[in-house]
């Protein structure tokens, strides 16, 4: 099985070498990560420079661009067969919910599917190092699904608890729940005086209820959401036909014209 390997945590990060060593056994793996942290980057590709492809003492590819431009690039560009999975990973924090609109492990793994290619996004809740053994063991287990299985064309958005494996209450398969609107951003002064500001935290869950990722992982379980790229809100279609039709009581604002 040829596995492609991504993050949005950089490619030093802990959480990719755990990725790629509990996967090694199932695969030859490339590994092509950003060259930095790129958290939060999103489906953003580069487009204003070249990117470069270099390579860390410990074999891993690194790029001076997005989780997607890596996935991109090694897909369209630098492998000479297509990889059979594309995994983005671990990440060190929850990806669940509306997280998945900002994440670029999520998109690391969505580039891959958006190129034909089955991907599984995969992030532990938390930052500490000893679960990344259980996340890592998800991860090879899922792989090795995968391999024995084919997933077919799916995208995996996978949240891992910070549990030790002993303790995991099994796997469920989930929808993305909801957050609250994310907290205010946070001003600071920086050594020269100059106001700056930091993007605060996200918001806490709003539905977090049954049947949600955030109530799988809250109760011990790993999440497993099939994600689609689909964002048309097809309930709303009706609605805003009509409520573009309407006549505007200022007569202003009329942007049909008789039909
Ligand atoms: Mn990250």
């Amino acid at each position: 099985m040829r596995i492609l390997l991504s993050n949005d945590d950089g490619y030093f990060s802990p959480g990719l070498e755990a990725l790629a060593a509990a996967l090694a056994p199932y695969g030859e793996v490339t590994v092509v990560a950003p060259e930095r942290d790129r958290s939060g980057a999103s489906n953003s590709l580069t487009l204003d420079r070249p990117l470069m492809l270099r390579r860390a003492p410990n074999g891993f590819w690194f790029v001076n661009g997005t989780p997607s431009d890596c996935v991109h690039l090694a897909v369209t560009g630098m492998l000479e067969i297509a990889p059979d999975i594309v995994v983005s990973g671990i990440n060190l924090g929850a990806n669940m919910g509306d997280d998945t609109i900002y994440s670029g492990t999520v998109a690391a793994a969505m580039e891959g599917y958006l190129l034909g290619v089955p991907a599984i996004a995969i992030s532990l809740v938390s930052k500490n190092p000893q679960s990344f053994v259980t996340a890592a063991w998800v991860a090879a287990r899922l792989v090795e699904r995968a391999s024995s299985v084919p997933l077919g064309r799916l995208l995996l958005n996978v949240n891992v608890p910070d549990l030790p494996l002993a303790e995991l209450k099994g796997i469920q398969v989930t929808r993305l729940g909801r957050r609250h609107k994310a907290e205010a951003v946070i001003r600071s002064t920086n050594p020269r005086g100059e106001t700056v500001y930091w993007v605060g935290p996200a918001g806490k869950a709003a539905d977090a209820g049954e049947g949600t990722d955030f109530y799988a992982v809250e109760n011990g379980y790993v999440s497993v959401t099939p994600l689609q790229i689909d964002l048309t809100d097809y309930g709303s279609m009706t609605m805003v036909a009509k409520w573009l039709a309407q006549p505007a009581s200022s007569g202003r604002g009329e942007i049909y014209g008789p039909v």
